[in-house]
């Protein structure tokens, strides 16, 4: 249980939420942490959320969900099944972040933008500034953003060496551009190996190779 390991960290979570989100409240229900109650959307729109602090927070992200029906739940909107908003794709969170996150780093960066964009798509039936597509497709795309490789067999060869302890980059780089590892991909290994927790980019792979095989 983060908040009750890190106590102070918690404490200083409440008074960042209670400065900057006031209509937030920041409750405990079987011991998880839970922030609920309106996030106003400028003069437009206003949504009841929820944000359910995971146990191990910060780690993990925290989840959202849309608690007054005003979303259909549908991947087009980007609402997965169990009402869960996707917010986009956690690496990219993860990578927008970094390790030292608060609670208000992510409404900022995460949870304000999705409402917005869910505003805007009300209105103009399309999103803003694009999108990664919903789902396993959405993830993949962002990893080839990240690694700056197109190839599924190619990203999956990097991210397997991402998951060594120690990678050897003395290795022809799996880009096939013939060069050794650390004359090529270095920094994509580098930034993702420094950025994605092992568990994330663990279920990832196993997610990639599954279309692989
Ligand atoms: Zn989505
Ligand atoms: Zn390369």
């Amino acid at each position: 249980m983060w908040w009750k390991t890190n106590p102070s960290f918690f404490t200083e979570e409440q008074e960042r939420l209670a400065i900057n989100y006031p209509s937030l409240d920041c409750l405990i229900e079987n011991n998880t942490v839970y922030m609920r109650g309106k996030l106003q959307i400028a003069n437009i729109a206003a949504f009841d959320i929820e944000i359910k602090l995971p146990d191990d927070y910060p780690n993990s992200l925290p989840e959202v969900k849309e608690l007054g029906g005003k979303i259909p739940i549908s991947g087009e909107r980007h609402i997965n099944y169990d009402g869960t908003c996707c917010l986009t794709v956690p690496v990219k969170m993860h990578q927008a972040l970094g390790k030292d996150y608060s609670i208000t780093d992510f409404i900022e960066k995460f949870v304000m933008p999705f409402f917005a964009n869910q505003v805007y798509y009300e209105i103009h039936g399309v999103w803003a500034n694009g999108d990664y597509s919903h789902g396993d497709l959405g993830i993949l795309e962002c990893y080839k953003d990240i690694l700056k490789l197109s190839n599924l067999q190619q990203i999956t060869e990097l991210m397997k060496i991402a998951l060594q302890i120690f990678p050897k980059t003395t290795k022809t780089c799996p880009c096939r551009s013939g060069k050794k590892l650390r004359d090529c991909h270095l920094p994509e290994l580098i930034n993702l190996k420094a950025t994605i927790p092992t568990n994330l980019l663990k279920k990832n792979y196993k997610t990639f190779m599954s279309y692989i095989r």
